[in-house]
């Protein structure tokens, strides 16, 4: 189901774009296509899996992603130049906005981070969480990485 979201997804954008691209072919990208990889301890804290679903293209201007966080596991503060869809496939989540109060995710939510919007992902405490994200590019570019998430800013209160 979230395959043929993020699929429906791509073909809508590709729609939107049509004034500008030709007629293609339909393109399938097998499940496990791409070895999953583990994320870059830079920009991540824990142990964070990210598997790689669809590239970024100049008719789909969005890459996606399988991004799997176990317990505790989270980004680094971050913004995207031209925001970014996640889609909730499993467990139980934070998505917290500079600011703001946390938010809670599970399974089967859907959440829009506009562009600029200071924020970070990632699993609860007790809980792994995993989300398709779908990230729109601006000149070629996905993500402004700033710094690690500390446990303070992390652990509720
Ligand atoms: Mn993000």
């Amino acid at each position: 189901m979230s395959k043929t979201f993020v699929a429906a997804t791509l073909g809508m954008m590709a729609l939107g774009a049509s004034a500008s691209v030709q007629a293609q072919d339909i393109q399938v990208f097998p499940g496990g296509s791409s070895p999953s990889v583990i994320a870059d301890p830079k920009n991540f804290s824990g142990h964070v899996v990210v598997d790689l679903l669809t590239p970024g293209s100049v008719s789909a201007p969005a890459s996606s992603g399988l991004v799997s966080f176990a317990p505790r596991a989270r980004t680094a503060w971050h913004t995207h130049p031209a925001g970014q869809m996640l889609i909730v496939t499993a467990g139980k989540g934070w998505v917290q906005q500079e600011g703001q109060p946390r938010q809670e995710i599970t399974s089967g939510d859907v959440v829009w981070i506009p562009a600029g919007v200071r924020h970070w992902h990632g699993a609860t405490t007790t809980t792994a969480m995993g989300h398709i994200a779908v990230t729109y590019l601006r000149d070629g570019k996905t993500a402004d990485w700033m710094e690690l998430v500390t446990d303070q800013e992390y652990e509720p209160r």
